[in-house]
């Protein structure tokens, strides 16, 4: 069988299947299973692929067809430029959340904080686009997450400047430690009722207490803004991810938890997807 016979039938099998963006997934299935870029695949489809190539290629696309990510049959995803490991441990990275990086890339930092790091996508790409004098901590309370995001920061160079502690939120960290000078966090916002509506790549294959607090989707933003202010410097940031409908609950609890400057930063679709504010300077 030739690639193009190859991938002319998966395209066919996932669309029956109603796989959105059949075509493009088979053509990244395909790239993956002969090792190249998904770019160069339209060269090589002319050849014959070996059986074992064929084997492995159908494999794929049938789990595909099931439902699994795509991102999880490959082991990664593209994140603000760079690649990271990602599987069944972990939130997949997605592109709304590279506005967070771009907001948490207008003020200066030297200390950061990830809570929920996941991946540590949001951390490792801080760490690395701000470079050598900035250093960072991730919490999470998932063992396994913590395992990818230490992986994923050594991958990108940046391990020996980024710290990764089990915890819950702030729980993990000693008290009385107000030496960051910007907090970061993209944390599960679903509520328990949006669940259902969700597509099954994501609820039957991402990590269910990375999506969701299994109530009205703001118990994360409660605790990051009410003790927040005891972990930042006088002037640092805290900057989170937000779902569309939340900019106003979330701003208010900001405000109540003495953040100054508040404010909600749109994404790419218009839709509002980070709240930030400020811890006052202390002025005596
Ligand atoms: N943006 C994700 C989604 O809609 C949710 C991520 C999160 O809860 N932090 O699937």
């Amino acid at each position: 069988m030739t690639g193009a016979e190859a991938l002319a039938k998966a395209t066919a099998a996932l669309s029956t299947r109603g796989i959105d963006g059949a075509a493009r997934d088979a053509r990244r299935l395909l790239a993956y299973v002969l090792d190249i870029d998904a770019g160069r695949v339209t060269l090589v489809l002319p050849d014959a692929l070996s059986t074992a190539q064929v084997d492995r290629f159908e494999t794929l696309v049938e789990r595909r067809g099931r439902r699994e990510p795509v991102s999880h049959l490959i082991g990664s995803r593209q994140f603000y430029g760079r690649g990271f490991e990602v599987g069944a441990d972990v939130l997949d990275p997605r592109p709304e959340t590279e506005e967070l990086v771009a907001a948490a890339l207008t003020v200066g930092f030297g200390r950061v904080l990830d809570l929920g790091t996941g991946s540590g996508c949001i951390l490792t790409t801080l760490l690395a686009e701000r470079g050598a004098d900035a250093f960072g901590v991730g919490t999470d309370l998932s063992a396994a997450a913590l395992a990818v995001a230490g992986r994923n920061a050594n991958t990108h160079g940046v391990a020996d400047r980024a710290q990764f502690i089990q915890g819950d939120w702030f729980g993990a960290l000693s008290t009385g430690q107000a030496d960051f000078d910007l907090i970061v966090s993209n944390p599960p916002y679903i509520s328990a009722d949006e669940m259902l509506g969700l597509a099954p790549e994501v609820r039957d294959f991402e990590p269910r207490i990375a999506l969701t607090d299994e109530a009205d989707g703001l118990t994360a933003y409660r605790i990051i803004a009410r003790d927040g202010q005891e972990f930042l410097r006088g002037g640092g940031w805290l900057m989170v991810e937000i779902g569309a409908s939340q900019g106003p609950a979330v701003k208010d609890l900001f405000s109540r938890g003495g953040f100054v400057s508040v404010s909600v930063r749109a994404d790419l679709d218009g839709r509002d997807r980070v709240v930030m504010g400020q811890k006052p300077r202390i002025s005596t």
